[in-house]
C-alpha cells in the first residue's frame, strides 16, 4: 500500500495516512521524551522493539474480544485503523508508582487493593491534568456512558495484560491507554503499549533500579534502556497469544 501524506508527527510516533482513508500508518520512533518533552533523547531500536511488543499485545487483546486499532505490522511500521482519538490519557495502576506516589504520598511499591482507573487530559500545554469524572464531563471529552464503558474497558484490559506479563516474569505497575472512535462511533483500543507507556518491573529482582524494565530507566538516568527495552521484546514474544473467552 502506497503512503500518502504525513498526517501527524507526536512525540513517538509519525501517523501516515494510505490510500485507503480507514487505515493509517504508523511509524514508532527511536526518539524518546519524558516529563512532557524537556528531557529528550533516543533509545536505538526503540521504534521497532516497542512496535513488535505492541503489536503482540494488541493481538492478545483483541483474542480476548477486545476491540483494537491493531491492523498489521514490519519493523518500526504498525498499519492500524483511523480512529477520532479521545484527548483523554487512561491510566490503570496495579501498584503505587509515580505521579500517584506524589499526590499521595502513598509508598513506592504499595500494592493496590484493586486497580485504579484515572483519567487524565491528554493536553501537553496543560501537562496533561487529572481529571474527575465531574471535569471530564463538564469538558464535555467524553459522555458519562463513554465514561463508564472507558472504565469498563480499562479493567478488561488490565484483567488480560497483567497475567500475560505475570508469565513473562514482569510486574505491570501501571500503563497508559488512549482509546479512540471508529466510523461507527464505538470505542476502540488505539495508540500503543510498550515500555515507553507501561511501568514494567522484573518479578526476579527487588532492587528498585535493577528491577525497571520500561521508560524509567530513560526518565531517571538508569542507564542500559535498550537492554531492558529488549528483554521486554524477546519474553514477549516468547508467549505466543492465548485465546481467552
Ligand atoms: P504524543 O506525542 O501525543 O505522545 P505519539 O507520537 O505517541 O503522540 O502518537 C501520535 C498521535 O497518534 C497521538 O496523537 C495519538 O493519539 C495518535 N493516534 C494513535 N492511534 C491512532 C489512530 N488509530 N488513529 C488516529 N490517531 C491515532
Ligand atoms: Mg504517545
Amino acid at each position: 500500500m502506497s503512503i500518502l501524506e504525513k498526517l501527524y508527527e507526536g512525540k513517538a510516533k509519525v501517523l501516515y495516512r494510505t490510500e485507503n482513508p480507514e487505515i493509517l500508518l504508523a511509524h514508532y520512533k527511536d526518539d524518546a521524551t519524558a516529563f512532557n518533552a524537556q528531557k529528550r533523547g533516543t533509545i536505538t531500536r526503540k521504534g521497532e522493539m516497542n512496535c513488535a511488543i505492541a503489536a503482540h499485545l494488541f493481538q492478545q487483546l483483541a483474542a480476548a474480544g477486545i476491540p483494537t486499532h491493531f491492523i498489521d505490522h514490519e519493523g518500526a511500521q504498525m498499519w492500524v485503523r483511523a480512529l477520532k482519538i479521545l484527548p483523554l490519557e487512561v491510566v490503570v495502576r496495579n501498584i503505587a508508582a509515580g505521579s500517584l506516589c506524589q499526590q499521595t504520598g502513598l509508598t513506592l511499591g504499595t500494592p493496590l487493593k484493586q486497580p485504579l482507573v484515572e483519567f487524565y487530559y491528554k493536553n501537553d500545554a496543560l501537562g496533561d491534568p487529572l481529571l474527575t469524572d465531574d471535569r471530564l464531563l463538564l469538558l464535555q471529552l467524553a459522555t458519562p456512558a463513554q465514561v463508564e464503558q472507558l472504565k469498563s474497558m480499562a479493567r478488561r484490559i488490565n484483567n488480560v495484560l497483567q497475567p500475560f506479563f505475570q508469565q513473562c516474569g514482569i510486574i505491570l505497575v501501571d500503563f497508559k491507554l488512549e482509546f479512540g472512535l471508529d466510523h461507527s462511533q464505538a470505542l476502540v483500543l488505539g495508540d500503543e503499549i510498550s515500555p515507553d507507556t507501561c511501568r514494567l518491573w522484573n518479578q526476579s529482582d527487588t532492587d528498585p533500579k535493577r528491577r525497571v524494565m520500561d521508560k524509567d530507566r530513560f526518565r531517571n538516568d538508569l542507564g542500559s534502556v535498550e537492554t531492558a527495552y529488549q528483554q521486554v521484546l524477546e519474553r514477549v514474544l516468547a508467549h505466543p497469544i492465548q485465546s481467552i473467552q
